[in-house]
């Protein structure tokens, strides 16, 4: 397929029946040239301790349960940790952080995430991204955030989450626009991103639809002390009594 230009990526979108489908269209994608050429980049000249890897070098998918009903927003690829291994949040401290907060709340089936091939299971949550390639210092640009769109799009209507756990301001920003775009009532102004802010929308299936508000588990809030594995375990357990799972 054939996946350059933004109009290719709203007709993939929208043709993809499944979310098995989708997930297989993404890794495909070839829309944004920058983070084209620096994903391949990344896989090219590597981390040292990840020389011997092959790395995924592709747009990441989603990763996770089908049918769950709590999804995960995150911001986008990590250079040498989900653009290293093709899964979300899969070999980075960040994910570490995530994953072990999951296994705690029971949505995971272990506490670590190293490679695609772990192990791992995700049970009513799923884990994704407004930009599904690895940007030059984690900041796609508004542009690329629009065209890669599409597929976050797509993937709420085909899931339908129940509740959606928004981890940062940008991907708040990005979902709410994404949100917009798929024709749901958006708040004017928009309501602002916080720890523990919660928004109830109407969802593009026209069911409701929570937003949760977490710090990004990124280390900059983790190590800091920012955002604590209590804090992470709180809103989980929030999003799981909300979602009635
Ligand atoms: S960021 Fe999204 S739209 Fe752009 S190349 Fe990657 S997958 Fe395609």
């Amino acid at each position: 397929m054939d996946l350059t230009t933004p109009d290719d990526v709203v007709r993939a979108a929208a043709g993809a029946d499944d979310v098995a489908a989708l997930d297989a269209v993404v890794p495909q994608c070839r829309a944004c040239p920058r983070l084209v050429a620096w994903r391949e980049l990344v896989g090219i000249e590597k981390r040292a301790a990840f020389r011997d890897e092959t790395y995924w070098a592709r747009p990441v998918p989603g990763f996770g349960d089908p049918e769950a009903s709590v999804l995960v927003v995150g911001l986008a690829p990590a250079a040498h940790g989900a653009n290293r291994t093709g899964r979300m949040f899969t070999g980075d401290r960040s994910g570490d952080f995530l994953f072990a907060a999951m296994h705690r709340t029971g949505f995971a089936s272990q506490a670590t995430s190293t490679a695609a091939d772990d192990g791992l299971t995700l049970t009513d949550i799923r884990v994704t991204a407004p930009v599904r390639c690895a940007p030059p210092a984690n900041a796609p640009t508004p542009q690329e955030r629009r065209t890669c769109g599409p597929y976050l799009g797509r993937e709420l209507t085909l899931i339908g989450p129940r509740v959606v756990v928004v981890l940062g301001g940008f991907g708040w920003q990005a979902l709410l626009t994404t949100l917009a775009e798929q024709g749901c009532a958006v708040p004017r102004p928009r309501p602002a991103f916080g720890h523990g802010a919660e928004l109830v929308l109407t969802g593009p299936g026209g069911a409701e639809l929570v937003l949760l508000g977490c710090f990004h588990v990124s280390q900059q809030n983790t190590f800091t002390g920012r955002l604590t594995p209590d804090m992470l375990d709180a809103v989980l357990l929030r999003a799981r009594a909300i979602a009635g799972v």
